[in-house]
């Protein structure tokens, strides 16, 4: 027995109670007497009593009054009664007012025991569905309180919240999103999500989250949208069920009408300053360039040198207005695209042509492997020039003189690939996130003797997005850089019948 038992024996005669004591004891038991009712009421008061044995018929108390003290104050503790063959019938009537068991005298050793032992496991049994009722009954208080605590902090939440079901039921809208939406009347749930909001750009994002099984791939998607004049960004996430199937989507939606509306000043000063730049500056160029042909006078050496220099410059200049213009144009949507399959190889091949010069300057080797049957690309030629023309630049600019840099492309399924590798200065890994930021430079002392804006890989990866394409780069600092990009490519039918 690893815990030890304590059975009240209450019983008027001596003999019975030292009786007992003999049998429980070699069997582990603590054994407390009582003579009457009312000593075994006193010690039950004073000790820990786990089973009590008692006498039927006692002088100052009897069995029937112990029983009603003890099952009012000790309900717990099983009451076993001491009986004789004559009073086996009121025995029973004690069982009937709460009495766990009987024996009758003179007993038997082991039945005394095995009565003793089944009260204790009664008791125990009773303890622990009493534990396991309350500890039931504290979760779902914690689980009332827990739900009341998550439903108040959603409803008091700024940004609008919107649950959706598998079906693209809405089954919750807080508040806020109400508000968002212009919706005064709470509708009944789940309603369909057109009842909230008629967009294909979200149900698209909820049916790629909803139709993927592997929960790592999409972990959320994140979007703008325009709902009368209200500019919103839409995060939305799927959640799962204990089995990991996706049950539905949360959506959270945050107002940036104040910061589309600051974008936007900024743009139009941008254009606006550019545009009032950009006419003088060509024609400040254009009148170095007479000088410099000599149809202005002849010109000295040293004037021919600064005036040489200061052409740089101003194509400089001329060149950061220019990317300064597209990048405006390219955020506030004024942007275009006039999509026709276009045989990107033969654009590759004008672009190398037209950087020879450049890349022997600095005696950097130019290769091409473009395969003969690329498909064609739906996609807009002077995006497409713009953007390797970034990406050949950069390869040729950030190599030291010797180096090398290819252009290659394959077709790969639905997508043409095309890569610029070069041997040049390489990007550091922290800095790999940040390069398609606007106006991020890498701060390695070769980047510096580069004339550049950081704006060169901002348009790109906005060109390539807006032709559903997508850009990734390798690197290795001291060793080389691997620009990859990603172009859905006309499919055969549609490129027959464009033929
Ligand atoms: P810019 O070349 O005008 O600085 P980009 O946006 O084209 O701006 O490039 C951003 C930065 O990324 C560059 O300043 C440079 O640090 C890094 N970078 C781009 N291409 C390469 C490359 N091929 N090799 C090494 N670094 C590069």
């Amino acid at each position: 027995m690893d815990e030890q038992y304590t059975v009240l024996v209450a019983d008027d005669e001596k003999v019975i109670r030292d009786g007992c004591s003999l049998i429980l004891q070699p069997e582990g038991y603590r054994v407390a007497t009582a003579a009457n009712g009312q000593e075994a009421l006193e010690l039950l008061r004073t000790e820990p009593v786990n089973v009590v044995l008692c006498d039927l018929k006692m002088p100052v108390m009897d069995a029937l009054q112990v029983l009603e003290e003890a099952g009012n104050h000790y309900p717990e503790v099983p009451i076993i009664i001491i009986t004789g063959h004559g009073t086996v019938a009121n025995a029973v009537e004690c069982m009937k007012k709460g009495a766990y068991d009987f024996v009758t005298k003179p007993f038997r050793v082991d039945h005394l025991t095995l009565v003793v032992k089944r009260a204790l496991e009664k008791q125990r049994l009773e303890r622990q569905t009493r534990e396991l009722r309350e500890e039931q009954a504290r979760n779902l208080y914690t689980l009332a309180t827990e739900q009341s605590r998550v439903h108040t902090i959603i409803n008091c939440m700024a940004d609008g919240v919107l649950v959706t079901n598998r079906d693209l039921e809405v089954v919750l809208a807080n508040p806020a999103l109400m508000q968002l939406l212009g919706l005064s009347t709470p509708l009944l749930q789940p309603a369909p999500l057109a009842a909230y909001l008629d967009d294909n750009s979200l149900k698209e994002a909820f049916h790629t989250l909803l139709s993927n099984p592997e929960q790592d791939n999409v972990r959320y998607i994140s979007q703008e949208l325009t709902i009368d004049r209200i500019h919103l960004r839409a995060l939305s996430a799927p959640f799962y069920g204990p089995d990991l199937q996706v049950l539905g989507v949360v959506t959270v939606f945050h107002d940036i009408t104040g910061f589309k509306e600051l974008d936007e000043l900024k743009n139009d000063f941008v254009r606006m300053v550019s545009h009032e730049l950009r006419g003088p500056l060509a024609a400040i160029k254009m009148q170095h360039t007479v000088m410099l042909d000599g149809l202005a006078g002849d010109l000295t050496n040293k004037q021919r040198e600064l005036l040489t220099r200061a052409q740089a410059k101003l194509q400089g200049l001329l060149d950061l207005i220019n990317e300064l213009l597209d990048v405006a144009r390219m955020e506030a949507g004024h942007c275009p695209l006039e999509q026709v399959p276009l045989p990107l190889g033969e654009i590759l091949v004008e672009l190398v042509e037209l950087l020879k010069t450049k890349a022997a300057n600095q005696q950097i080797m130019l290769q091409l492997a473009i395969p003969p049957d690329l498909p064609l690309i739906p996609a807009d030629r002077r995006s497409m020039e713009e953007v390797f023309m970034n990406l050949l630049c950069n390869a040729i600019n950030y190599s030291p003189n010797g180096g090398e840099v290819k252009v290659s492309a394959v077709s790969q399924g639905d997508y043409l690939e095309v890569r610029v590798s070069d041997t040049g200065i390489g990007i550091e890994p922290e800095d790999i996130p940040k390069i398609f930021d606007k106006f991020y430079r890498a701060k390695h002392p070769q980047t510096r003797q580069v004339i550049g804006t950081g704006l060169g890989l901002a348009i790109v990866k906005n060109l390539i997005e807006a032709h559903r394409g997508s850009i990734r780069v390798e690197s290795q600092p001291g060793v080389g850089t691997t620009f990859r990009v990603f172009l859905p490519a006309v499919s055969r039918g549609q490129d027959v019948d464009h033929a």
